[in-house]
């Protein structure tokens, strides 16, 4: 064949969609796998939400919709934005694209040059590097610790951050550890930034609505409304909607970064599905009771899975906060062998032997920057879960 560009043969398949696509091979198969590797909620999108998607069909509201969204929708979210997350936007500086993945690509291909540091907190979510790389950055990854919750300092990011800095990745709550970072956290990470007046933040909150602490997540520039004209904040329906599949994801910022990137996504991506767009209004503007109800159910399930994965030996669950992950420490069973005698000696082999030998999925923790952890996630049934947590027991139990 003909030669492929460079940009091509670097680029890496995502591991938890690789995952999942060899845990639906063997489901195909008739093995009863437990997803413990999903990345998105079992729940169905709300119904009225799914009516309003079909309304739009059949009212022929199919064809092209402005290429950065519908004022409707961007109506919507500036208005969201302003009463839930305390972010002063317009309309205007509002871009809707088809999922919060192509946004942050877009986010990036607008503030960075080649060769530009991106500093990228670890655990991350395993595309984050790869996106910067794509857009030409170069990712500095800080390793956040486990006695810091997995979250990045301060002391940490001023040590990192330098003249080629161009821009910090923020996640909160962060997927794999489902860290949620405090106000005060936030304003201290501000801090280090008001010393670097170049320096872009872009904020992915895409998890929002999933979180166990008393208080909702905090958006960044809610707390650094001064650093407000260099922080894009990057959003979308995937999550706590549950409307992965419907790819609808937005972005604020400041309207000198935000007209570019729609100009961008107009060109690359032309405007997102109308019928997206008709749904996500009503998810929006419709009653939002079922926020709650999935929250407490996620709140559920993370209780039965950290509390049965701290009973097995061997097995170190880090308390999410926020998200549907629990990112699990399994340093003390590398250099044990499974029951078919595989040795396990990283991660990977972990996740591959249980994939193989206790028919359950899950993500090895390289694949977000921190070895040797498992992610394992809870979007699923508690009957699920609590199998789950049985095959991995027996898994434990027999291995030597
Ligand atoms: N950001 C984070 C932290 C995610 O976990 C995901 C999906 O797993 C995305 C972005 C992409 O979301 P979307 O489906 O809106 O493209």
């Amino acid at each position: 064949a003909a030669p492929l560009s460079r940009l091509a043969l670097g680029v890496q398949p995502s591991p938890t969609l690789e995952m999942n696509r060899r845990a639906a091979e063997l489901a195909r198969l008739g093995r009863d796998i437990i997803p413990l590797s999903l990345g998105e909620p079992d729940f169905h999108t709300p119904e009225f939400v799914k009516a309003t998607g079909m309304a739009a069909i059949e009212r022929n509201f199919t064809k092209y919709t402005a290429a950065d969204g519908t004022a409707d929708l961007k109506e919507a979210l500036a208005d969201k934005l302003q009463r839930h997350n305390s972010i002063a936007v317009r309309p205007e500086d509002v871009v809707v694209g088809g999922g919060a993945k192509i946004l942050l690509v877009a986010a990036l291909l607008t503030i960075l040059d080649v060769g530009d540091e991106v500093i990228v907190p670890a655990p991350y979510w395993t595309s984050y590097p790869e996106l910067i790389t794509l857009a030409g950055g170069q990712p500095v990854i800080i390793d956040a610790e486990v006695d810091d919750g997995f979250k990045l300092t301060p002391e940490c990011l001023r040590a990192k951050i330098g003249p080629r800095t161009r821009a910090l990745v923020f996640n909160s709550p962060v997927n794999p550890t489902g860290a949620v970072y405090s106000r005060s956290e936030i304003d201290a990470l501000a801090s280090v930034l008001r010393e670097h007046p170049d320096v872009w933040v872009v904020t992915d909150e895409l998890y929002e609505h999933i979180y166990f602490t008393d208080e909702r997540p905090a958006s960044f520039v809610a707390v650094a409304t001064d650093l407000a004209g260099r922080i894009i904040t990057v959003n979308g329906f995937s999550k706590g909607y549950c409307m992965t599949g419907w790819r609808l994801g937005f972005a604020a910022g400041p309207r000198a970064v935000m007209r570019p990137i729609a100009s961008l996504l107009g060109q690359i991506q032309g405007a997102p599905s109308s019928i997206a767009q008709a749904a996500g209004l009503a998810a929006l503007t419709g009653d939002q009771t079922f926020l709650e109800i999935n929250r407490q159910t996620f709140r559920e399930r993370r209780d039965v899975l950290v509390s049965g994965l701290s009973r097995i030996d061997g097995l170190r669950p880090h308390l999410p906060d926020g998200s549907f992950y629990c990112f699990v420490d399994c340093s003390r069973w590398l250099g044990s062998r499974t029951a078919r005698g595989r040795l396990l000696t990283s991660d990977k082999d972990v996740v591959d032997a249980l994939l193989n030998e206790a028919e359950i999925s899950s993500v090895h923790g390289a694949a977000f920057g921190r070895s040797p952890f498992i992610r394992l996630s809870f979007a699923l049934g508690v009957d699920r879960i609590r199998l789950g947590l049985d095959r991995l027991a027996k898994f434990r139990e027999t291995m030597r």
